[in-house]
């Protein structure tokens, strides 16, 4: 097959995002992921959710499903399953992965299915005029909570660690460089893949800007061993302390949800021709 990085350039469309958001650096490092692997178009599959993110859907030129509100992850599942052999991406804001779809997340990563997802973190609902979503502060005012969340908020890093993904990771949008290579090595682990991408909305959060994530993100260390869990929960925990850590906290190899499957053994669900089945099932009457 002839492979032409140049066609996974975005279409042409032009997105709805506000000049400034943090999704553009998003699209523009999944694109060079991509490109960067020569994945042709018709070799991967993306799944959006819903919320700002999920414009990308109308502008990249991949096989694409915009899913239903919190369930771009299930629907991840059921397609990965049905042609293990595809590369799956899925992204979402915090919103959608972390709150409506909180619970596919935990069984993603205890089945560490072979997906790699990455989370639009803005700590807003962008889509619907900013109300708080699952990782605003404490005490964030908003239209929704006039008074102040009452809630904590989640720490993905350590939810993703603690609930078994094999590969845990934190970029920032306007690094677009190492975000690109956080895509790419999670798309070349095997297993589930979380890189959660701090992303300022400039509309409709003031608080979480480009300003606050330059002064407050830092490099891993040098010594980081992302094979240790015990230095990726340390990492993970100075979140709390309003630091964000930026590389692959933690990397390591289990089996995979697809692995333990016998029935995908052989080939990919997708490529076994019906016509020949329904034959040989046929054969069985003679
Ligand atoms: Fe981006 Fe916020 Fe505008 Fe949505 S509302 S496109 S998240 S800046």
């Amino acid at each position: 097959m002839d492979i032409n990085p140049s066609s996974l350039d975005f279409t042409g469309y032009t997105p709805t995002w506000c000049a400034g958001c943090g999704n553009w650096g998003i699209g523009k490092g999944i694109e060079l992921a991509l490109k960067k692997q020569q994945l042709s178009p018709d070799r991967v599959i993306m799944l959006f959710d819903i919320g700002c993110s999920g414009n990308m859907n109308d502008f990249i030129n991949a096989y694409a499903m915009h899913t239903l509100h919190g369930r771009a992850l299930a629907t991840a599942v059921g397609v990965k399953i049905a042609n293990h052999k595809l590369p799956v991406l899925v992204t979402g804001g915090d919103g959608a992965l972390y709150g409506e779809g909180g619970n596919h997340f935990l069984h993603a990563c205890r089945g560490n299915h072979d997906l790699t997802v990455i989370v639009h973190d803005n700590s807003v609902y962008g889509l619907t005029t900013g109300q708080v979503s699952p990782t605003a502060s404490k005490g964030k005012k908003s239209r929704s909570t006039p008074s102040g969340i009452i809630e904590q908020p989640v720490n993905p890093l350590l939810l993703a660690l603690t609930q078994g993904a094999t590969f845990v990771a934190q970029g920032f949008t306007a690094q677009l460089p190492q975000l690109a290579e956080l895509i790419t090595a999670g798309m070349q682990h095997k297993g589930l893949s979380i890189i959660n991408v701090l992303q300022p909305c400039v509309t409709f959060n003031k608080e979480n800007t480009y300003a606050y994530y330059i002064k407050n993100t830092y490099k891993l260390p040098e010594d980081h061993d992302k094979s240790n869990f015990s230095q990726a929960l340390e990492q993970a925990q100075s979140v709390f302390k309003e630091r964000f850590p930026l590389g692959i906290l933690y990397e390591t190899t289990r089996p995979t949800y697809q692995d333990e499957l016998p029935q995908l053994a052989s080939e990919a669900l997708a490529e076994r021709g019906r016509f020949e089945k329904s034959v040989s099932l046929l054969d069985n009457f003679k």
